[in-house]
């Protein structure tokens, strides 16, 4: 059985985070690993706080794991803390970790930052050369690449400068462009764009969902551009069938 660990953030709604990763790599018959980085009190309306899990505990909970079970693939989704970079970053080369696909988490669509100061800088600087696919949103990738990302051209202007940094393949996931959502994939120096209609609503959840299906179909040995279509797929399911289970946006049918 092919196996995926998620180093992220708990959601108490599953939403996102830990429960959502795990449920969408299960969805996907890949088996469920998962480090906590960070615990959330939020719902459906917003983050209410954030307790950051001590580095050195990180770091205990992802040796106890990786002595045991070699993941095929691996996502890391909110990170938080510098120090829990660092750490990742050491037992992802200690451990020779392959199939990394990075999901730089930086604030929740509710508007809450989920990240210290100086994160993004060094996810960016230390975890991207160690990624075969990274999958920032517009906004990641505006703050990522300095580039105003707005549309097509940006897109794939902030693409390559972000290809600079090492990963094997950017994907820049655009479900918040105004009129359609643009997915654009860089790849072996070709841009790949998947295109779907834009569903009205507010999503929870979405980017960690979509990187959660690449990481899944990484793990099955698929190729990057197949791995991409799929959640391209995967996503607008899941979005045309969410579920309006509390207050505030609604959570994917996953
Ligand atoms: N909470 C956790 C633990 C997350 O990992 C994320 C996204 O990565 C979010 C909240 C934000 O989700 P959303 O952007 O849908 O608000």
């Amino acid at each position: 059985m092919k196996m995926a660990l998620t180093i992220a953030g708990s959601d108490p709604t599953g939403g996102a985070g830990l429960q959502s990763d795990i449920r969408v790599f299960g969805r996907l018959g890949v088996r469920g690993l998962s480090v906590a980085t960070a615990l959330t009190a939020q719902n459906t309306s917003g983050v209410d706080a954030i307790y950051g899990i001590e580095a050195s505990f990180i770091e205990a909970q992802l040796n106890s794991l990786l002595n045991d079970i070699r993941p095929d693939a691996l996502k890391t989704g909110m990170l938080y803390s510098k120090d829990a970079i660092r750490v990742i970053v050491r037992v992802i080369k200690g451990f020779n970790l392959e199939n990394l696909v990075i999901d730089p988490v930086t604030v929740s669509s509710s508007g809450r930052s989920l990240m210290e100061d100086g994160v993004l800088d060094l996810i960016r600087a230390e975890l991207f050369p160690l990624a075969r696919v990274v999958t920032p949103n517009i906004y990641e990738a505006s703050a990522l690449s300095g580039i105003n990302v707005t549309d097509e051209e940006s897109m794939e202007k902030a693409a390559l400068a972000l290809k600079d940094t090492g990963p094997e393949a950017i994907i820049i996931t655009g479900g918040h462009l105004e009129r359609e959502t643009l997915d654009l994939i860089l790849y072996g120096g070709k841009f790949y764009k998947l295109r779907a209609k834009k569903v009205p609503g507010e999503f929870h959840g979405t980017g960690c969902a979509f990187s959660a299906v690449i990481t899944a179909y990484l793990a099955k040995e698929s190729s990057v551009v197949h791995a991409a279509e799929r959640a391209k797929a995967f996503m607008h399911e899941a979005i045309i069938k969410a579920h309006s289970v509390g207050k505030g946006m609604k959570l994917l049918d996953v």
